[in-house]
């Protein structure tokens, strides 16, 4: 089959979707609605599911000599700082094949565009924000708030969790704030106390609240997330200034050093925002368009798999085109692969996230769960 696809959004999902479908040979063409295609300054892990899709896609090399890769990845007692367990990455190669990889979302944007660019220099189109589409037998046309439009045989919305495509295609449910916030920051390394850059790479959990650091680019910047309840909000968005002050008075029970961490982010280096919520879709696929990473699955970070889910979703959509003799074979063979995966895995975030808060729940990481056992460059399709 020979086609076109429209890609919305140029996110992790969407960038590893152009690249899965440019190696099989179509064309793709990305629409973005920022101005430039980056991502913002925060780190993620990308485990070996994911890395299994980014080796196939021919840039997990690129993106591991990007990474740093820790030696052990610790769960803290939050008020101490003591070691409660501790994983290697040395244990994770032996039983997965691939380390663990921390990943400034910078650089795995970089290798993605780069990778997405040398393909076809014309893919990507920053700049253009979705608005509507129209579909029919022959093809579907989607139009942008630049006054733009552009026909092709197939849509994918990538467009988050918020996803304007969803919401044309299955109108009449918002996203939801889900009573947490969390805040981000990116820290040079002179400005983390020794005891917690020994610590590479540390969960603690405490009452209603955690927090993760873990290095990147080598070691040069320590990632910082907090993540805890809160009785309301109301602003939209990834990159809210917060204060030193207010970040450290809702952690003030923590240990000592993570405390000081927190006194010690830089100014402007410091952000919040809201988490947000839905609950699965029915179907990803209505005709010719079908959603793909958070448009498809809104994952809250617990399970911290949500780009790897994207990227196993877009290895699929590549491998359901290659397969397919039709546009509509190909959504559905795509659907079928991904669609239990996909909100298993939502839901299973969701419930993490509440065990990370209450000490009486199980817990239940991506690892205890199986998620690292993942082929996406095998499963059927
Ligand atoms: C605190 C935190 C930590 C996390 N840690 C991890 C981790 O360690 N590992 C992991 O795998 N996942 C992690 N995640 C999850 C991960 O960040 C997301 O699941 C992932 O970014 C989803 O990628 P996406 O491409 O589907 O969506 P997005 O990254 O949201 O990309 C969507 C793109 O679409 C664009 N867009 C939106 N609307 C429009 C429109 N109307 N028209 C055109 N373009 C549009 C946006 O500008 C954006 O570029 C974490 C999430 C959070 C919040």
């Amino acid at each position: 089959m020979r086609a076109k696809i429209i890609i919305i959004g140029a996110g992790i999902g969407g960038l590893a979707a152009a690249l899965a479908l440019q190696r099989r040979g179509f064309k793709v063409a990305v629409y973005e609605r920022t101005a430039e295609i980056r991502e913002i300054g925060a780190g993620l892990m990308i485990w070996a599911n994911a890395r299994r899709a980014l080796r196939d896609l021919g840039v997990d090399s690129a993106l591991e000599a990007a990474s740093s890769c820790v030696n052990v990845m610790r769960q803290c007692n939050y008020a101490t700082g003591e070691v409660i367990s501790a994983r290697t990455n040395e244990q994770i190669i032996e039983k997965y094949g691939f380390a663990t990889l921390q990943v400034h979302r910078g650089d795995l944007n970089r290798v993605l565009v780069e990778a997405v660019r040398a393909n076809d220099p014309e893919a990507l189109h920053p700049g253009h924000e979705f608005v509507s589409l129209k579909q029919d037998s022959s093809g579907a046309a989607v139009s942008f708030a630049n006054g733009a439009s552009d026909h092709g045989d197939a849509v994918i919305g990538a467009d988050g969790n918020a996803s304007a495509v969803r919401s044309f295609l299955f109108p009449g449910e918002a996203t939801r704030f889900n009573g947490q916030v969390a805040f981000r920051a990116l820290i040079p390394d002179e400005l983390v106390p020794s005891s917690v850059r020994e610590h590479e790479q540390a969960m603690h959990a405490g009452p209603k609240r955690y927090l993760l650091h873990y290095p990147l680019r080598g070691g040069r910047i320590m990632n910082l997330i907090g993540c805890g309840q809160a009785a309301a909000w109301e602003e939209e968005g990834w990159a809210i200034p917060a204060t030193n002050e207010e970040f450290a008075e809702a952690y003030a029970d923590f240990a000592p050093d993570l405390v000081e961490l927190i006194h010690n982010i830089p100014p402007g280096a410091l952000f919040k925002w809201g988490l947000r919520d839905r609950d699965p879709l029915k179907s990803w696929v209505l005709g010719r368009v079908a959603m793909l990473g958070d448009a498809a699955h809104p994952m809250t970070p617990f399970l911290g798999q949500g780009a790897c889910i994207a990227i196993e979703d877009a290895l699929l959509l590549g491998r359901a085109f290659a397969a397919s003799a039709s546009v509509t074979e190909a959504l559905r063979r795509y659907e079928d692969a991904r669609k239990e995966r996909g909100t298993n895995v939502q839901l299973w975030s969701r419930e993490e996230g509440l065990a990370l808060q209450d000490p009486t729940l199980p817990r239940r990481s991506a690892v205890d769960r199986g998620l690292l056992d993942y082929n996406p460059a095998s499963v059927s399709v």
